[in-house]
């Protein structure tokens, strides 16, 4: 293969997700080709090791040939069949008993979807439709959280708070999605003004979000959406007893909980789903994607509660459940995830990152020794480093100093694959990560850090 060619092609006719085209015409992309391990090597033979298991997703790492030979087996057993109503597969139906046996409390359903988007835009659906069920038919609207990353449906791209995501193409659910504060007690200006406690930070969270469904009116609110620590946000750590706090608010007002673990779930914070096993919670619903097959298959899941299913399931004059997809519980997908989930009980993946993850974070907390590094934040193989120009005041450096990216091409120069994200570098490597690669990769970011400071000089 011609890697120029490739390029070329790429260029000229693949157009990729959250394209800024400006850069993209300038640089192009860097073609990726194979992987092992916790490593990837592009089209030229450069090896890097992955920092950011792909996209949060490659949890069980690469060449995993048990998942491997699970897809083949039932592509070639049966690639694919209807899903609708009354027929089913194998795979599908031992997954969801399976997910039923590792989601907490009476979280026993499961609908599949092709990814993490669809799966909570069907959380969005599952809710109106359940409260409709009820007779309440005016639960309609969508609470989530400023920084929060939910996916981009056009539903969820608007449920979506990033602002910088929130493009103006998105205004269309204006009125029926609201945001309340984000959990980030190291950027929010009110506790810096008011100087509050982290404590008093989260009391303010919590009174907010009840403020929030009374101003619309709890007759009105269907669900609130949050991630149990934000990913694509910045890594957003909320204070203690914020989850437990806010779900509490959730049930005095009949307002649905819904937990997006497309990042958390499958061993990411060291347990299978994060919800109940680091922050103590039972949602009513809790989404899920990328580690659930370890990204070797397209495949999401909203899990939800049998008090939901038996409000759907009654005998309804005015219609029926219409949401679905023909890839739902695709036999594939779902061999997939299934095999993932028998190879990371086999190993005690969770295991591992609960042992390894301290070590991960001591070795990223070093790194506040450099003048740029403001913060670490985050939790066992969900990480990220934010920059600063100074430290006490917390001063993002200015925008043309591209600090983010800047240190990611420094690292990918190195051998290290790190993703910027505005002033941040995320780190979410594949869960094997051995204490000798912990060691390397905090070893290249250190050297990616100094290097852009060193530019920054010039
Ligand atoms: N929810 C969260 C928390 C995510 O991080 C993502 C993707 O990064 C999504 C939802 C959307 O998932 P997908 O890209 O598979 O549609």
């Amino acid at each position: 293969v011609d890697p120029q060619d490739i390029w070329r092609k790429d260029r000229d006719h693949f157009v990729h997700p959250w394209t800024h085209f400006d850069s993209f015409k300038q640089d192009g992309s860097l073609v990726m080709d194979r992987a092992e391990g916790a490593y990837v090597t592009d089209i030229s033979g450069k090896r890097y090791l992955d920092g950011i298991g792909g996209l949060w997703c490659v949890n069980a790492g690469y060449g995993r040939k048990e998942i491997v030979e699970a897809i083949a087996a039932q592509a070639m057993r049966m690639p694919f069949y209807n899903p609708f109503v009354d027929t089913t597969n194998v795979p599908a139906a031992e997954l969801s008993a399976k997910l039923a046996s590792l989601a907490p409390g009476d979280l026993n359903k499961v609908f599949y979807t092709c990814g993490g988007s669809t799966a909570n835009d069907t959380a969005v659906r599952i809710a109106h439709y359940y409260h409709a069920r009820r007779g309440k038919k005016s639960k309609m609207h969508v609470i989530s959280r400023i920084d929060a990353y939910h996916g981009s449906t056009y539903l969820t791209g608007s449920i979506t708070g990033r602002p910088g995501d929130r493009s103006p193409y998105l205004n269309f659910l204006d009125g029926w999605i609201h945001h309340v504060s984000s959990p980030n007690f190291y950027r929010s200006e009110k506790a810096r003004q008011e100087d509050m406690s982290e404590a008093e930070f989260c009391d303010h969270l919590v009174q907010e979000l009840e403020d929030k469904i009374l101003e619309i009116g709890a007759d009105n609110v269907a669900c609130f959406f949050a991630e149990p620590i934000m990913g694509a946000g910045g890594v957003i750590v909320p204070p203690p007893g914020y989850h437990a706090r806010t779900l509490e608010v959730c049930k005095r007002h009949d307002v649905l909980y819904i937990s997006d673990e497309v990042v958390t779930a499958f061993g990411r914070l060291g347990h299978f789903f994060a919800s109940k096993d680091v922050f103590g919670i039972e949602p009513d619903m809790i989404v899920t994607a990328k580690g659930l097959t370890s990204g070797y298959q397209p495949l999401g899941a909203c899990i939800f509660s049998d008090r939901i299913y038996d409000a759907m399931s009654a005998p309804d004059p005015d219609g029926w459940f219409t949401n679905g997809y023909t890839y739902s519980g695709h036999p594939v997908a779902c061999a997939a995830a299934l095999a993932n989930i028998a190879l990371m009980e086999r190993d005690d993946i969770c295991g591992h990152v609960r042992k390894m993850g301290p070590y991960l974070e001591k070795k990223l907390n070093e790194l506040l020794d450099l003048p740029i590094v403001g913060q670490v934040r985050g939790k066992h193989f969900m990480m990220c480093v934010e920059n600063v120009a100074d430290k006490a005041t917390r001063e993002h450096l200015p925008d043309a100093a591209n600090i983010g990216k800047r240190i990611s091409d420094h690292c990918e120069r190195l051998g290290l694959i790190v993703r910027p994200l505005g002033a941040l570098n995320v780190i979410s490597p594949p869960l094997t990560l051995t204490e000798p690669q912990i060691d390397e990769l905090v070893g290249i970011l250190r050297k990616g850090i100094e290097a852009a400071m060193q530019d920054l000089r010039q």
